[in-house]
């Protein structure tokens, strides 16, 4: 057998342990004679799953008890509406900070239902940087502030969070959730799904301050509702059993093989220092975000050469490197190195890099 290094930025790679684990557990759970995948999301053996899951969660991301946390279905662009829907419930305003498409997405979907304002963006230069933002540039009476968190597509990290005064903060982190701690005290929601590093598509999380559940509009569907699912622990209707099974041992690696969230940011900015540091001091590759506002999880680089950046592309993915082309908005390439990318795929990576530019000198 044979496991490429895959820098997709999601669907993305898992930790082999886990995959593993559940390739044991497959045809017969911890006894019950069945997969998790073919049991009653009602049964015992699910409720311990899916409470388990919620358990770690609450105690690798350090929860507040006044926090409640929500497995959903929909992916992170369902969060989009429902976030307004929900939350733009006092003055009916929110003010969006757009750095990429998904912020922008979000943006626009919110405005179906309220007044958005776009308080900054940072489209003028491509997303390249994280635009700075003061409490005077927000309305004191939003209903809620919105950030991407890291921007995906563009290689962007909030380091520091934007000062919303008492605008509760909503925050998309789908792809940097559990690569580093995060005060979650800080903000009224957090959402991410899973795919990028916390387990399969088809699960999304949500962490929501127990004053912000019930009073989303009139006109919000039952199922776009957080107090539906808040009220039924996430069994309302059958949740998306199998994914929640893996983030419950994805968790569980992150827990006790990697010894919780401190020590993953260790992991990840060692990762990330090797790939910027050949960024900075490579003639060919340039890396296209500000350094001060770089993520430790996707790294946009290219050559400035678009038929080398392609020759590059591909010869990358016949030596087991795949998924590595950049975003379309971008070009060039980008390498998602996310929790589950081990250390010796980067330094394999910018080996081959190193290689790439001695040959194409
Ligand atoms: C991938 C991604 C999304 C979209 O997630 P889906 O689950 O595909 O809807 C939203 N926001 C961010 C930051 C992402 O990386």
């Amino acid at each position: 057998m044979s496991r490429v290094y895959n820098f997709s930025a999601g669907p993305s790679m898992l930790p082999e342990s886990v995959l593993k684990k559940a390739a044991a557990e497959m045809l017969d759970y911890e006894g019950s004679g069945q997969s998790v995948m073919e049991m009653s999301h009602r049964s015992k053996t699910y409720d311990a799953i899916i409470k388990g899951a919620e358990a770690l969660l609450r105690e690798v991301m350090n929860i507040p008890d006044n926090y409640k946390v929500l497995f959903l279905q929909g992916g992170g662009s369902t969060q989009f509406a429902m976030t307004a829907l929900n939350l733009m419930n006092k003055n009916n305003k929110a003010d969006y900070i757009v750095t990429g498409q998904w912020a922008k997405k979000a943006a626009k979907e919110a405005a179906r239902y309220g007044d958005v304002k776009i308080v900054a963006s940072s489209e003028d230069k491509t997303f390249s940087y994280i635009p700075k933002t003061d409490k005077s540039m927000f309305r004191d009476d939003a209903d809620y502030a919105y950030i991407c968190m890291n921007n995906t597509i563009y290689g962007t990290v909030y380091h520091q969070l934007p000062d919303t005064g008492d605008v509760p903060l909503v925050a998309d982190i789908s792809s940097c959730i559990l690569s580093e701690p995060i005060d979650v005290s800080k903000f009224g929601l957090l959402f991410a799904g899973a795919q990028k590093n916390m387990g399969p598509s088809g699960v999304t999380i949500v962490i929501i301050r127990e004053d912000l559940i019930g009073n989303a509009m009139d006109i919000t569907p039952t199922m776009l509702n957080y107090k539906t699912h808040a009220d039924n622990d996430s069994l309302f209707n059958t949740p998306p059993c199998y994914a929640i099974y893996i983030c419950k041992l994805v968790l569980e690696w992150v827990k006790n093989e990697i010894g919780g969230l401190d020590k993953m940011k260790e992991l990840n900015e060692k990762k990330a220092k090797l790939l910027y540091d050949f960024l900075d001091s490579s003639e060919l590759f340039k890396g296209t975000v500000v350094a001060e506002d770089r993520s430790l999880m996707n790294v946009p680089f290219v050559t400035g050469n678009a038929d080398l950046d392609a020759k590059f592309v591909k010869e990358a993915t016949e030596s087991g490197f795949v998924n590595i082309k950049g975003h379309r908005t971008v070009g060039g390439m980008r390498a998602s190195i996310y929790n589950a990318m081990p250390y010796e795929g980067v330094e394999k990576l910018v080996e081959f890099m190193k290689k790439f530019e001695a040959e194409n000198k």
